[in-house]
């Protein structure tokens, strides 16, 4: 049930970009900054190009908290009126993205936007609590070459690691494949996915860090924990509103109104955006690109098609049945919901060519 009305909003998917710092990596490397972030603008350069955004985040300051005040809050606000939200982390492997959402177990947890969303989510909940009674969920998949895994699965628990330090995960023999379903007022939902049901902050950092350690990584020669998947970590929020709410020493009403709010927050950290040759690696690994290509392809799609005001009112199809990404979050992009994109580059000079790509693509957005 989402809310109803127009959001208020001119657009409906705003594009942030986060440049992180230079890494001790590149650093070793040698590399040069070639990204520079125009103070007080919401501009970046790369070279001789220049893109504007609604908001762009440089290595300075403390962009974590700034991305989730200026960026994040409003949309969980937006998820106690009604409106389903989503968060997309953008960029090719390495430049930021599970720092940035926080989906990672080491440094994205305390920095990261998904436990600002958590704090943000209870505290906004003990300022309710006398007007309304909520109930919250949770689940945390992933998509692999078109596949949706569970990551909250408790019928496969959390393999040792390997001796190559990789997370592995059995199939499940028998066990059904999640399939994602629509219901006749659109509302999109995960058959055969775990559903967790959370009553506080602790029980729900728990289950993003069954997910994220369940998470499939492999290696590739352009980073050992490059993820060639799409991480999607949804909380549910649903709401039973008192509209009535007895005051000390009133005389209760005779019918106590009761409204139903239910709305959800998709934080995506996507797949790594380079194209698939430049992992430079065997046949299988090069599927899994072509695959992940499938998901951004058809997500940058969809959001051109939703961001171009033109088309939207022409009635222009939206193609969110081409990849499974798309049709996940199909209820959560466009119409009532909030987008958030956040571009993720790395300033360094040798990643230019596909920072350039990430912020290309990122524009296609607004
Ligand atoms: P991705 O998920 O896009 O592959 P990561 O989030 O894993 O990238 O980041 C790659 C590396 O850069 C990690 O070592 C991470 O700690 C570091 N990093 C990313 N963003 C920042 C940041 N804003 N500040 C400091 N280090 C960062
Ligand atoms: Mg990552």
């Amino acid at each position: 049930v989402g809310g109803g009305g127009g959001g208020g909003e001119d657009c409906c998917v705003k594009v942030a970009v986060h440049v992180r710092p230079l890494i001790a990596d590149e650093k070793l490397q040698g590399c040069k900054d070639c990204v520079t972030v125009v103070p007080g603008n919401p501009q970046v350069q790369i070279g001789a190009h220049s893109f504007t955004f609604d908001h762009v985040y440089g290595s300075t300051g403390s962009p974590s908290s700034a991305i989730f005040e200026e960026c994040i809050a409003p949309l969980v606000e937006g998820l106690f009126q009604g409106y389903n939200a989503t968060v997309l982390a953008y960029g090719q492997t390495g430049s930021g993205k599970t720092y940035t959402m926080g989906t990672g177990f080491k440094d994205g947890f305390e920095t990261g936007i998904i436990p600002h969303v958590m704090d943000a989510i209870f505290s906004k909940i003990g300022t309710l609590k006398q007007q309304a009674e909520f109930q919250l969920q949770v689940s945390f998949i992933e998509i692999l070459k078109e596949e949706v895994r569970d990551l909250l699965d408790p019928s496969s628990s959390n393999k040792p690691e390997t001796p190559n330090g990789h997370v592995t995960k059995a199939a499940i023999p028998g066990k059904p494949p999640v399939q994602i379903r629509e219901s006749s007022n659109g509302v999109i939902t995960l058959a055969g996915t775990t559903e967790v049901s959370v009553r506080s902050l602790k029980e729900m950092t728990a289950c993003l860090e069954q997910g994220c350690l369940s998470r499939a990584t492999g290696s590739t020669n352009m980073n050992n924990q490059s993820s060639r998947s799409h991480a999607i970590f949804t909380i549910t929020v649903e709401q039973m509103r008192k509209l009535n709410p007895i005051f000390p020493g009133e005389a209760a009403p005779e019918t106590l109104h009761e409204d139903y709010l239910c709305a959800k927050l998709h934080l995506v950290d996507l797949a790594g955006s380079e194209r698939a040759k430049r992992t430079g690696s065997d046949g299988m690994r090069f599927k899994e690109g072509v695959h992940i290509n499938r998901g951004l392809l058809a997500l940058g799609n969809v959001i051109s098609a939703l961001g171009d005001e033109k088309k939207r009112k022409e009635g222009v199809h939206v193609p969110y049945r081409d990849s499974k990404l798309t049709r996940l979050l199909q209820d959560s992009l466009g119409g009532n919901s909030r987008t958030v994109m956040i571009a993720c580059i790395s300033p360094a000079d040798i990643n230019a060519e596909e920072s350039l790509n990430t912020l290309k693509y990122a524009n296609r957005a607004r």
